[in-house]
């Protein structure tokens, strides 16, 4: 195919079609995924309706000029178009006839339904007038109505709910079932009455197919930028540049009568993985029925019987089956198919990667890896960290689900759209559950979601529609987000005026308790105990039973994962039992042991009281000495589950306020357990409040004013290191001192561990290695890492202070304007959870690099929460740390984040990327 744009001038229009095409299905970033994937379809001689597809350019040079085409576009579109009329035999505007056009979106990553489009472009009154017969004159009058909804919503700006009214006025007025059944005469009515509302809103329907053809173009370039689509992109994290290619293709109908149908299909079940087709389809529709969810698809399953489409469609059915089968090939990865058949001949109109969820992205992966589709690092790539997540999520506990049954709770099934069980609050907008994320989880209930609810579908926990099928936008976004989800639930009403949910007689309003059930598609009442899912069951239990499919395929992408990945991953564990799960969940050893949450034991608590409010260094002593046993037992049981792998014990870090009994009952108590008037022990609590405790009297600055805590830890560290040494396990303690800002400090506690140690071991007549290291967490502590660095032989940058003192802001106190930061976009994303790395990294970077210009063996880690965020281990991957921590039950999601992070930066690490901002 030959379409040169003339010499010198850039060429914005891409023909395809007919077994030919101008792009391929390379070229995502310029054409956009809906038109790389035409392109691909037409050169794989797949039968794909003519059209032609405006650049990502054009986009961008739209955004950029506020509105303006680039010079030429309007001819090379001429010419195009031209092209297509020549082909089909027929003209755009023409009477006798008519060429339609879809005018339609698509981004190189894509982003269901939160751009717009347009379908039936080119229809006027003169046109729907000379209709030769009945038969055509009732179709092109349906399609004219779609025009003027789509048209009217996304170019003109009218509400498409007043449209939809009117469609459910004139079903109603005439007395049938559905918008299917309009005669010519209600069609009629139902246009005139269109066209009255644009009125009502000030605005006209243009009759000249050109104004309607720049009409669609503009607009559709213009929803790039609307709202929806900025807050998908940044939930999804997806760059602002990309830009939306442009598709316009001559339409094919599905709903030209009852030899016409419309659908989408997936190559691959997109819930299960399971390798089947897998999909719905509408009897004499339009695509965008299926989508919108206002209509209740039926499965494309052969199963379906009489009603499936290989029943209704047989030839079609074949030639979708040999079109996915070209498709997986091909693409080599589950493809999501857009299909019409007009009068039993199938078109295809769509292809791309298909949204699943994670237990199907995991099997789909393994099973391609077998089918030799793909290889297993390709698998991993494939495989994302969210997916795993989801994977690992709990479910309900059965008994508690059967009783709820019993008890009638069970309101409704629906269809299993995004696994994974999830309890709380019905929200009924989007905008309140938004709100009442922030107090507590919430269920989003809604008739059907729109692109406009993404931000209250992120915020929910999970998601429930009385309509729509599984390829519904609700159930495609939610899986996309890993939401827990349930359409189609028909037995349910949503009655948004009175802001209810009913089922039978039964209403629930805002604020009671729902819970759904994303794997089952059960709706029940109230609220429900979750347990750990069938993964982590599985792989935490004895190993008496046999795994299943899913938990085999889950722990085999593990060890792809492992194979590609340079970081280390430990966990973060306080107790023995805690650091089992880490260490059978994959972890490397401990990464971090917060030594005071053994403090808060119920025996213990009284201990650590008294040894804080002790009046004298005697009562101190023997406080400790009740303690010491008691950490000591814990360090052993670590070391016992960790046994040959390292495992590093902080010592003490909070200020010593955080453990005082709050109350008069529980000081009452304290003091008749150390025999101590209330006033007594009321004064030495209050001298020990501070103003500002996050900075204050904690960390390293509590072990160089109480050394004696410090000593007793090291001595339970060391002593119970030896006892388990004796047992004939290794054991690799690291000491670690908190909150370091100045060299002095870890030069002094760095003595004081090593004197403690030494003596220890001489004592026991034993030897052990034992790091001592610091965390990173104070600003200067980076700054400082070369003179830091002698006296250490770890770091570990605790990201969590780290991230609270660079920005200033209190760990604690963030929930009252975060939120609000993040809305506004003052800020892109929580710093808390997610590495900020243009800032806080380049302290993470400073350090790492001046440590190891010091010390060349310093070892480095991170503990704090972003050592289990994905997007900053791919940070920490280039930045050349030795290892991630995390909490146990995130280190698989670690495993597989750290091994896609070195995938796609490879060995080159950190240097080139971010050696701009350091300052050496
Ligand atoms: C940190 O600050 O990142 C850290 C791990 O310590 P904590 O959260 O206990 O302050
Ligand atoms: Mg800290």
């Amino acid at each position: 195919m030959t379409t040169e744009a003339i010499p010198g001038e850039r060429k914005y229009v891409y023909a395809f079609g007919d077994g030919a095409a101008e792009g391929s299905g390379e070229q995502k970033e310029l054409l956009g995924g809906k038109g790389a994937g035409l392109a691909e379809m037409s050169l794989l001689g797949i039968p794909v309706p003519p059209g032609f597809t405006l650049t990502t350019d054009v986009c961008r040079a739209y955004g950029n000029t506020g509105g303006q085409y680039p010079d030429g576009l309007g001819d090379q579109i001429a010419e195009h178009l031209s092209r297509v009329e020549t082909a089909l035999g027929s003209g755009f505007g023409s009477a006798e006839r008519p060429l339609l056009f879809s005018v339609r979106s698509g981004a190189a990553i894509s982003m269901p339904g939160m751009m717009d489009t347009i379908l039936n472009l080119g229809l006027n009154d003169e046109i729907v007038a000379a209709a030769s017969d009945e038969e055509s004159g009732r179709f092109l009058r349906d399609c004219y109505r779609r025009l003027l909804t789509m048209y009217g919503d996304v170019v003109l700006g009218v509400p498409y709910e007043d449209f939809y009214a009117a469609v459910q006025e004139a079903v109603a007025s005439a007395g049938c079932d559905s918008d299917q059944e309009l005669s010519i005469e209600a069609l009629d009515g139902l246009i005139a009455r269109m066209k009255e509302i644009l009125a009502e809103h000030g605005q006209e329907f243009p009759q000249d197919p050109q104004e309607q053809l720049w009409g669609a173009i503009g607009a559709v370039f213009e929803s790039w930028d609307n709202p929806r689509a900025r807050q998908y992109r940044r939930i999804q994290d997806i760059p602002e540049d990309l830009g939306t290619g442009v598709t316009v293709q001559a339409m094919v109908f599905g709903n030209r009568g009852e030899d016409c149908a419309t659908g989408v299909a997936f190559t691959r079940n997109p819930s299960t993985g399971e390798l089947e087709l897998y999909g719905e389809y509408l009897l004499n529709a339009q695509g965008e029925d299926v989508v919108a969810g206002t209509h209740t698809p039926r499965s494309i399953a052969p199963t379906e019987g009489e009603a499936g489409l290989a029943a209704r469609f047989p030839q079609a059915y074949e030639t979708l089956e040999e079109v996915c089968g070209i498709l997986e090939r091909h693409f080599r990865n589950m493809q999501d198919l857009e299909f019409t058949i007009q009068h039993g001949k199938l078109f295809m109109l769509q292809t791309r990667a298909g949204k699943r969820s994670g237990p199907a992205a995991v099997k789909i992966a393994v099973d391609m890896v077998r089918e030799r589709l793909i290889d297993r690092r390709e698998a991993v790539r494939r495989v994302e960290p969210q997916h795993l997540v989801q994977m690992m999520a709990p479910v309900f506990e059965l008994a508690e689900r059967q009783r709820a049954v019993d008890e009638g709770r069970l309101l409704a099934q629906g269809l299993a759209a995004g696994p994974g069980a999830a309890s709380g609050r019905i929200a009924f907008t989007a905008e309140r559950a938004a709100e009442m994320a922030q107090e507590g989880s919430v269920i989003l209930v809604r008739n059907e979601t729109s692109p406009e609810d993404i931000v209250g579908m992120h915020a929910s926990s999970g998601i429930l529609t009385t309509r729509g099928g599984m390829t519904s936008h609700a159930a495609v976004v939610a899986r996309g987000l890993g939401k827990p989800c349930i359409v189609g639930a028909d037995d349910l009403v949503v009655d948004d005026m009175a802001q209810e949910l009913r089922v039978g007689e039964r209403a629930y309003g805002e604020g009671e308790f729902l819970s759904i059930d994303g794997s089952r598609g059960e709706v029940l009442s109230g609220l429900l105990r979750a347990h750990p899912s069938e993964v982590t069951t599985a792989l935490l239990g004895d190993g008496s039973q046999p795994r299943s499919e899913a938990v085999e395929a889950f722990v085999l992408l593990c060890g792809w994962a492992d194979r590609e990945r340079r970081l280390g991953v430990r966990a973060n564990a306080d107790t023995p039992e805690d650091a089992q799960v880490a260490r059978t969940l994959g972890a490397q050893g401990i990464g971090l042991c917060r030594t005071e949450h053994m403090f808060f034991h119920e025996e213990r608590i009284a201990w650590v009281r008294q040894m804080i409010l002790a009046r004298d260094e005697e009562r101190r002593a023997a406080a400790l000495e009740k303690l010491l046993p008691m950490q000591q037992e814990d360090f052993e049981g670590i070391f016992r589950a960790l046994a040959g792998l390292p495992v590093t014990i902080r010592l003490l870090d909070p200020p010593l306020h955080e453990f005082l009994p709050h109350g008069e009952k529980a000081l009452a108590r304290l003091a008749e357990q150390m025999d101590e008037s209330i006033e007594a022990v009321r004064d030495v609590a209050a001298g020990l409040e501070e103003t500002n405790p996050m900075l204050g009297h904690r960390g390293c600055r509590l072990g160089l004013t109480h050394p004696a805590v410090y000593e007793m830890q090291v001595e339970a560290i060391v002593r119970a290191a030896l006892a388990v040494a004796r047992e004939g396990l290794s054991v690799r303690p690291e000491i670690m001192i908190p909150l370091t800002g100045v060299e002095e400090e870890i030069v002094r506690l760095r003595q004081l561990v090593v004197d403690r140690v030494e003596s220890l071991l001489e004592a026991a007549g034993s030897s052990l290695e034992i790091l001592v290291g610091t965390m990173i967490e104070v600003p200067r502590a980076a700054l400082m890492a070369n003179r830091i660095a002698l006296h250490s032989d770890f770091f570990s940058f605790g990201t969590n202070d780290l991230t609270q003192m660079t920005y200033g802001y209190s760990r604690d106190d963030v929930g009252r304007f975060l939120p609000s930061y993040i809305e506004e976009g003052v800020v892109p994303y929580d710093p808390f959870e997610r590495l900020d790395v243009d800032g806080v990294g380049q302290l993470v970077e400073i350090a790492s690099r001046r440590g190891r210009m010091a010390r060349p063996d310093l070892k480095l880690g991170v503990c704090g929460e972003h050592g289990g965020e994905p997007h900053s281990i791919e940070f920490f991957e280039r930045c050349g740390l030795d290892y991630v921590s995390c909490s146990p039950y995130r280190v698989p999601v670690a495993r597989l984040a750290a091994a896609r992070a070195r995938l796609a930066f490879g060995a080159g690490g950190f240097a080139e990327g971010l050696d701009g901002p350091v300052v050496a």
